[in-house]
C-alpha cells in the first residue's frame, strides 16, 4: 500500500542554529596552545643543545676494535617533535681499518634524521593501531594539532613496529632456548588457561612497481590472485582465578595476555611458552589447561606441558551434536531442539559416556544419516578424556573458548579485516605487533625500543 503524504506543518521547521563563535574558554586554551607552541620549541632546543654541549668533544671507540674513531664531518641534522623541528650539529666518526661508522649524538638522542622521532612518533603509531591510516592522519589533526599524511602516519607505524616485531621475535627464540631466564616462578598460580584460535588471511600478492613512461597508458592490472592465504593465530593466556562474574551469566577476567603471530603451530605455541616464562606463569605445580575446538595441531603441541589438562570447547562439541540433530529431525524442529539440550545438560554433568550409549542405540533410517552418525561417535569417543565438563566447572577452570575467539577478533577483525583492507605480510607482522601491545597493556614498551630505518 502506497504511504499517505503527510501534511505539511503550518510553520516551516527552523533551520538548527549554530553559535557565532566558540565558547570562551575553549578559545582561551586554543590561544595559550597557539602562544606557548613556538616557546615549548625554543625550551625543547635548549635542552637538545645541552646535551649536544656535554657529548661534543667526547671521541666514541670503536665496538669491532676498541680503537678511538675519527671524526669525519659535522653536518645540521633536524627532525620532527610535536612542537615543531629541532636541529643539533652532529659528527660523523669512522674507523678507518673497521669502515664501522656512527653518529653517537643522534644515539645518545634516539632520533632519527628527517623523520618524525620521539614522543609524536609514538603517538601516531598508536593512531595507526587502533585506526586505518587516513582515518589515523585526520585523528593525528584533531587530537595533536599536527598535519601529516597517511602515508606517513604509515611510516612511523612501520619503524616502531617492525622494532616491536623483532623484540616479540627474539623473546620467543630466546625462550625457546632451555638456558634462558623466565620471571620467578614462586608465587606461580595452580592454574593457567591457554587457548589458542586462528583463521586465514588473504595477503597481498606482491607484484613489481609499475613505471609509466611518457604519456604510455598501462595495461589494467591483473586481477589478484585468490588463494595466497596465510594463517593468523592468536593465543590468550589467563588465570581462572581471575575470572569474575561481572552480571549473572556473563563472565570476563580481569587480566589476559594475547600473543599472536602470522605463522604455523610452532610459531604460536612458541609465543605462548615465551610469555609464559615472562609472567612467572608456570611453577612445578601449576596445571596448564588447554581449551582446544578439536583441531589435532593444538593437542599436538599441548604435550610440551607435562602437568595439563585438555578441554576440548564445550561449544564446538555441541555443534557437532546440532548438525546430527538437524539431520534425523529436521532444521529448527522443536524436537531437535529438546534432543540437543538433552545432550547438553548430559555432557556438561560429564556423562560423555552415556551420551556415547545412547548415541550408538540410534539406528539411522538413511545413509545421509548413518554417515552424520558415525562421524559424531569416534568424535566424542576419542575426545571423551577432554569432556569431563562437570570435574573442569568444579576446579573452575571453564569449558568453552570464548574468551579466545573474542580475543582473536578484537586482535585481528577489528583492525585489519576492514572493507576494501589488503595487507602485506610485513605490514601486517608489524601492526599486529603494535596491537598486542595495546591490547595487553604494554604500551610504554615502545617507550625502551628503537625504531627501526626502513630505507
Ligand atoms: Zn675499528
Amino acid at each position: 500500500m502506497p504511504q499517505q503524504p503527510r501534511p505539511e506543518p503550518e510553520v516551516p521547521p527552523a533551520r538548527p542554529v549554530l553559535a557565532d563563535d566558540p565558547p570562551r574558554f575553549l578559545s582561551l586554551e586554543r590561544e595559550v596552545e597557539i602562544e606557548y607552541r613556538p616557546q615549548m620549541l625554543a625550551a625543547l632546543q635548549g635542552k637538545v643543545d645541552a646535551v649536544a654541549a656535554t657529548a661534543h668533544g667526547m671521541t666514541p671507540v670503536c665496538p669491532p676494535c676498541g680503537q678511538p674513531m675519527r671524526c669525519q664531518d659535522t653536518r645540521d641534522v633536524s627532525w620532527l617533535a610535536r612542537c615543531g623541528c629541532l636541529h643539533a650539529a652532529v659528527s660523523r666518526y669512522r674507523c678507518p681499518p673497521c669502515h664501522y661508522e656512527c653518529r653517537p649524538l643522534l644515539d645518545l638522542l634516539g632520533v632519527e634524521p628527517g623523520r618524525i622521532s620521539g614522543a609524536l612518533a609514538r603517538l601516531l603509531a598508536l593512531l595507526a593501531t587502533v585506526a586505518p591510516y587516513p582515518l589515523a592522519a585526520r585523528l593525528a589533526w584533531l587530537l595533536l594539532g599536527v598535519t601529516i599524511s597517511p602515508m606517513g602516519i604509515w611510516r612511523v607505524a612501520q619503524r616502531l613496529g617492525e622494532a616491536t616485531a623483532r623484540y616479540q621475535d627474539g623473546l620467543s627464540r630466546y625462550h625457546a632456548d632451555r638456558r634462558s631466564v623466565g620471571a620467578p616462578t614462586q608465587a606461580a598460580p595452580s592454574a593457567v588457561v591457554l587457548g589458542v584460535d586462528g583463521c586465514s588471511w588473504g595477503m597481498q600478492v606482491p607484484s613489481k612497481r609499475r613505471h609509466r613512461k611518457s604519456g604510455e597508458t598501462l595495461p589494467p592490472l591483473p586481477p589478484v590472485e585468490e588463494g595466497r592465504f596465510r594463517e593468523v593465530k592468536t593465543g590468550v593466556l589467563l588465570l581462572p582465578s581471575e575470572r569474575v562474574e561481572t552480571s549473572p551469566g556473563r563472565r570476563s577476567v580481569v587480566r589476559r595476555f594475547l600473543v599472536t603471530c602470522l605463522g604455523d603451530a610452532d610459531a604460536i605455541f612458541a609465543r605462548l611458552y615465551a610469555q609464559l616464562r615472562e609472567l612467572g606463569w608456570v611453577g612445578a605445580h601449576t596445571v596448564v589447561v588447554i581449551v582446544g575446538d578439536g583441531a589435532e595441531w593444538i593437542w599436538n603441541r599441548a604435550t610440551m606441558f607435562a602437568r595439563r589438562c585438555e578441554i576440548l570447547d564445550f561449544w564446538h562439541a555441541l555443534e557437532h551434536a546440532w548438525e546430527f540433530a538437524q539431520l534425523r529431525y529436521g532444521e529448527g524442529s522443536a524436537q531437535a531442539d529438546r534432543w540437543v539440550h538433552e545432550i547438553a545438560e548430559d555432557l556438561r554433568a560429564g556423562k560423555v559416556q552415556d551420551v556415547i550409549a545412547r548415541l550408538k542405540r540410534v539406528r539411522p533410517k538413511t545413509p545421509e544419516l548413518r554417515e552424520s552418525l558415525q562421524a559424531l561417535i569416534p568424535y566424542y569417543s576419542e575426545n571423551a578424556g577432554r569432556m569431563r565438563y562437570d570435574e573442569y566447572l568444579r576446579l573452575g577452570y571453564g569449558i568453552g573458548s570464548c574468551a579466545v575467539e573474542s580475543a582473536h577478533k578484537q586482535v585481528v577483525h577489528a583492525r585489519f579485516r576492514q572493507a576494501g583492507m589488503r595487507w602485506s605480510e610485513a605490514g601486517a607482522r608489524r601492526l599486529l605487533a603494535l596491537r598486542l601491545l595495546l591490547l595487553n597493556d604494554n604500551w610504554a614498551l615502545l617507550d625502551r625500543l628503537r625504531m627501526v630505518s626502513l630505507a
